[in-house]
């Protein structure tokens, strides 16, 4: 009875939002942050209070007082104003890694496209005649001179790419695809279907492990538009397999007069097989082979922003251009600034290695990758001490995105094994963290691959083993009321959480 009572006085005690802002501590936070959002941080966190003081009374303490309630709220709106795209470590070692971005791009790249950013461009104005200008004149001539093409054209993903490319030369007409290649690249992107939705029909030939070149001279007939070839990038068959290699393929596209285009996907600019990396044939390869048409990815191996490269004979990308879907797909202006200057850098083959990551990670000596790991495996052994057992190990990386997918890069591992602490939580508290890390989980253990870290990630990686070790393992605290412990990692965990 007296408790209903004190409870009710307490409730009718607490400070009305119009009372709190008259106060200086939210006089502090209205100079920090947007009078709506602290109006409605601090109503919530009273409603909150309400419901800890009419429920469990024991819980009041903790809550019931003025600065924990303003710090509180302070640390809620840091929370909520703290960017929600932000960087993450990649310590996976997968190098084109699509949910962590894919391409991270060149430092060299960004001054540039900044100006282009914040100010006029000449995107589709060409300043010579003064006259309108078409969007990718200021990256066919290097699209071509990196790949041998007569002609190219960008729009904003090869996805977009390849519908454009079907709706713009094949609409209601067939497409002769090899069995072989009808594949699912992931997100729903299915060849066949693609095919149905740019308006063509599918005329599939041969079988899945072996199509024949008498297969497609027998499907091309007077309704055939294209003969289109799919870089089968996140799978491989094989055994007692056969597919028609691109120059037979392009000699008998030629006799029948029927473009040929070939989906590359990741679509290397550089011969990688010559740095030991994969067989992956160059864009250039695949240009030189009589493909008349190739599209690929501007941030797979290319490790340039996302775009849809099409490259080709100039007679077809004119048709392609002017296909009205061109417009739905066109590439924006930091696309492409980004994409100018990766593809700049390109034209010195000696460097280009050292200043596009994905070239640099793809092709990381393995020397340096053990003298990285060694270093890691240092730091995080003085950070640990006897509460973890730590090693480096002989392993694998990744290049990830559906490129090279049977190919295994050799690394160096450091992996980590907490005492008393499960491999998944600690996989959990690094990713939960502020600036996050994710890595991968082998044999019940943390892994490290430094093939994709980048030189500042080291310092950071031990400085989130040291709060680790400073959180004893603990999980994070919730809501008003409970402990905030140090760092404002948890904070960004606990929205993590919530937002599952
Ligand atoms: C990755 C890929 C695509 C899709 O490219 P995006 O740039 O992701 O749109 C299409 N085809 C192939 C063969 C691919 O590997």
């Amino acid at each position: 009875m007296t408790e209903t009572l004190d409870i009710q006085r307490e409730l009718r005690q607490l400070p009305a939002v119009d009372e709190l802002l008259k106060t200086p501590a939210v006089g502090g936070l209205l100079e920090r942050f947007p009078r709506p959002l602290v109006v409605e941080q601090l109503r919530h966190g009273l409603a909150e209070i309400r419901q800890l003081v009419a429920g469990e009374r024991r819980q009041l303490m903790a809550v019931y007082d003025y600065d924990t309630f303003i710090a509180a709220v302070a640390g809620r709106l840091e929370e909520y104003l703290a960017p929600r795209l932000k960087r993450v470590i990649n310590a996976t070692g997968v190098v084109i890694h699509t949910n962590l971005g894919r391409a991270p791009l060149p430092e060299a790249a960004v001054r540039q496209a900044a100006v282009i950013a914040c100010r006029y461009s000449n995107l589709e104005y060409d300043l010579a005649a003064g006259r309108r200008g078409l969007r990718y004149d200021n990256v066919e001539e290097l699209l071509c001179r990196l790949t041998g093409a007569e002609a190219a054209m960008v729009v904003n993903n090869n996805a977009g790419a390849v519908l454009l490319v079907l709706s713009a030369l094949a609409a209601g007409r067939e497409v002769v695809v090899s069995r072989g290649e009808l594949i699912e690249i992931g997100g729903a992107f299915r060849i066949p279907e693609v095919i149905v939705q740019g308006g063509a029909l599918l005329r599939e030939v041969g079988a899945t492990n072996r199509t024949h070149l008498r297969d497609y001279e027998q499907a091309i007939g007077e309704d055939t538009a294209l003969i289109l070839k799919v870089h089968t990038s996140n799978y491989r068959i094989a055994g007692f397999t056969t597919a028609v290699d691109s120059r037979t393929l392009a000699a008998l596209a030629a006799r029948r007069g029927v473009p040929l285009v070939e989906d590359l996907g990741s679509g290397c600019l550089l011969d990688l097989a010559g740095l030991g990396v994969g067989g992956e044939p160059s864009v250039r390869r695949v240009v030189e082979s009589g493909i008349d048409v190739v599209t690929f990815s501007g941030d797979k191996l290319v490790g340039g922003p996302q775009a849809g490269i099409i490259v080709g004979r100039r007679e077809l990308i004119e048709r392609i251009r002017m296909h009205p879907l061109n417009r739905a797909l066109r590439i924006d202006k930091l696309t492409l600034a980004f994409l100018e200057e990766v593809l700049r850098l390109y034209l010195d083959p000696e460097r280009v290695y050292r200043v596009v990551p994905t070239l640099a990670m793809l092709t990381t000596e393995p020397a340096v990758l053990k003298r990285r790991a060694r270093r890691l495996a240092r730091e995080l052994e003085a950070v640990f001490g006897d509460r973890a057992e730590i090693a480096v190990v002989a392993g694998v990386s990744r290049a990830g995105g559906g490129a090279l997918p049977l190919v295994e890069l050799p690394t160096r591992l450091v992996t980590l094994d907490v005492h008393g602490m499960a491999a998944a939580a600690v996989e959990r508290y690094l990713r939960c963290r502020k600036l996050p890390v994710v890595v991968r989980i082998a044999d019940d253990r943390v892994v490290f691959d430094p093939r994709t870290l980048f030189a500042d990630d080291f310092q950071e990686i031990a400085a989130a083993g040291r709060e680790l070790v400073a959180s004893g393992g603990r999980g994070q605290g919730s809501g008003f009321g409970s402990q905030e412990t140090e760092g404002g990692s948890q904070g960004a965990g606990k929205r993590q959480e919530k937002r599952r």
